[in-house]
């Protein structure tokens, strides 16, 4: 069987990794672009993530069964229906299915139509009715925490959770000024800030049938103790105490089935990974966001306890047969701690040699996945902002995290910054 995984970050060296070491008969595999550690366990092609045509001609021509979309723009611009035109199979929702991740204030509406609790909100079509419904009191007093989200995709760059009015209305002068790009912030949505402990969990859907992954916890800021700018995600774990099981089972008929079900009913079968990002609140469980993708690095900590061939996974989630498969995940704890260059989340240093990854590679129970290196003269460098991701399971969270910080403290380059307090804060 011939795979092409599609993006080049440590989510799709996850993905390849995966596609190997849970099958016995190895399929074959390539990734666009890729990146110099993914070269590692897959042939890397040079079309951009971006690029659905030349990916498709490229899938016709090397014989590829079954491409694997990582990132969200592709699906939002349509590369499911461009591959399904062409008579190739692909794994992801399509572009309307994939608005729940690229319009906030869809997914917004969407939820509401089929009462999927989530924050109250409003949507601003124009940056002065944004601050005219902050100024009214309807999401609190002045002294109250505001969410203010640009409608589109914004890598994360969309999303400020201001500590009162006066914070938030400068939020909206930001968007107003460009933060989150000229198209994202056409709409804004302003939410009522929730509190509680968040939780992401994704799952694997063919359109009917759904199977959860293992619930993960993710750490967005730069900073230790969740301070500074935030980032595509810093690290993350997996634990059976990040959500009990009566929480997950209210997510499920609450969330996780309303949300199936509302797509197929409005036309769109959700057809891929669907992520939700959570929120505990003391009245129960609440969305913050749909992703539409496998998120990064959540699925880094996620993908090293799968035991099921995740080959067939995706082969079923194509012909709607999930419904027959049964998915093992090892009963391990997991943690994935990011190595990131200076500079990161702003412009990082790039081209700096990095030390110890075989090293670390082979402490015990570790997989060192790379987000953004290359390979030169026999050494290899950083390559952007996000460069590794060190991964590692274990029988409990402490034994996960103690195995992965001793595989960091192999690795070394200079400028490299990390959090010392992933799964502890
Ligand atoms: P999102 O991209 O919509 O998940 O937002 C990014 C982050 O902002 C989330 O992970 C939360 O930490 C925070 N956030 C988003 N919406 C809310 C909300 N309504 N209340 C409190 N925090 C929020």
């Amino acid at each position: 069987m011939k795979i092409l995984v599609v993006g080049s970050g440590g989510r799709e060296h996850a993905i390849c990794w995966a596609l190997h070491h849970t099958s016995t008969d190895h399929p074959q595999l390539f990734c666009a672009p890729g990146n110099a550690g993914i070269a590692q366990v897959a042939q890397c092609v040079p079309v951009k993530a971006g690029d659905g045509q030349n990916l498709a001609s490229f899938v016709e021509k090397s014989g590829i069964d079954l491409t694997m979309v990582g990132p969200e723009a592709p699906l939002a611009e349509g590369i499911v229906e461009l591959f399904e035109q062409r008579g190739l199979k692909i794994v992801g929702p399509t572009s309307a299915a994939a608005r729940l991740e690229s319009s906030k204030a869809f997914a917004k509406d969407f939820m509401r139509r089929h009462s999927i609790p989530t924050a109250r909100y409003r949507v601003a079509t124009r940056f002065d009715e944004a601050k005219q419904i902050l100024n009214s009191g309807e999401f609190g007093d002045a002294g109250n925490r505001f969410v203010i989200k640009a409608d589109g995709l914004a890598a994360g760059k969309g999303v400020f959770v201001a500590a009162d009015r006066p914070q938030a209305l400068i939020a909206v002068d930001e968007l107003r000024n460009g933060a989150a790009g000229p198209e994202a912030a056409r709409k804004i949505v302003i939410e009522e800030a929730l509190t509680g402990p968040e939780v992401s969990v994704l799952l694997f859907s063919d359109g009917k049938h759904y199977r959860l992954m293992p619930a993960a916890r993710d750490h967005k800021r730069i900073g230790e103790r969740d301070t500074g700018p935030n980032t595509g995600g810093m690290g993350t774990i997996t634990d059976a105490s990040i959500i009990d099981p009566t929480a997950l089972d209210r997510v499920t008929r609450e969330i996780i089935e309303p949300t199936l079900q509302g797509c197929l009913d409005e036309g769109f079968p959700f057809r891929g990974i669907l992520f939700i990002g959570l929120m505990l609140t003391p009245g129960g469980p609440k969305v913050l966001e749909y992703n539409v993708r496998f998120g990064d690095p959540e699925t880094q900590s996620i993908l090293v306890r799968l035991q099921t061939n995740l080959a067939e996974i995706f082969a079923a989630m194509s012909t709607g047969g999930l419904g027959k498969l049964t998915i093992d995940w090892s009963p391990d704890a997991s943690a994935c701690v990011v190595l990131a260059a200076r500079g990161y989340p702003g412009r990082p240093d790039t081209g700096t040699m990095i030390e110890g990854i075989e090293r670390a590679a082979q402490h015990e129970a570790v997989v060192v996945f790379h987000a953004a290196t290359t390979a030169a003269g026999g050494n290899w460098l950083t390559a952007g902002g996000r460069v590794l991701g060190v991964t590692a399971t274990g029988p409990h969270l402490d034994v996960a995290l103690k195995r992965c910080y001793g595989a960091v403290s192999e690795i070394n380059w200079d400028g490299m910054q990390y959090r010392r307090d992933i799964g502890r804060s």
